[in-house]
């Protein structure tokens, strides 16, 4: 089992993508590679499940190599590297914590990619959000942040 955990500001000019999802949005979030935070999220769950440590070390951000990099790429490297250590992916949970915009609209576009870049079923994977009733920098619109847990089988 393992679980992961990422946060991003969000910034005027950038795209806001969750999941590998386009989300329309005044603001996207900020970061070396796209910054996609769920994505992240749940890649550093992936790798915990597997005792490989986590996204910074694979992909660092001092690299250009990952500069401007699609986090749905990396995911399919991480997911590259479960399957030759071996496993399989039993089921995945992931909780997006943003203020705005309502994402409950976006659950099943993101599941269905989620469900796409890690090759299973919809059915092992779930997507949630919440708010933080306006409190502190997410809750002012300043960052969004991101939770995943997975479970991994042998074989
Ligand atoms: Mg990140």
């Amino acid at each position: 089992m393992g679980q992961g955990f990422d946060l991003h500001r969000l910034v005027p000019g950038r795209k806001l993508i969750l999941g590998g999802v386009p989300i329309p949005h005044e603001t996207g979030l900020s970061g070396h590679s796209d910054a996609d935070v769920l994505l992240h999220a749940l890649m550093n769950a992936l790798l915990g499940a597997m005792g490989k440590g986590d996204i910074g070390t694979h992909f660092p951000d001092t690299d250009p190599a990952f500069a401007g990099a699609s986090s749905a790429r990396l995911l399919g490297h991480v997911i590259g590297l479960m399957r030759e250590a071996g496993f399989g992916i039993v089921n995945a949970d992931v909780t997006v914590i943003a203020q705005r915009p309502r994402l409950s609209p976006h659950y099943a576009a993101i599941r269905a990619s989620l469900a796409r870049l890690m090759e299973v079923s919809k059915d092992v994977v779930n997507v949630k959000a919440g708010t933080m009733e306006g409190l502190g920098s997410i809750g002012e619109g300043n960052a969004m942040a991101a939770l995943a847990v997975v479970l991994l089988r042998e074989g």
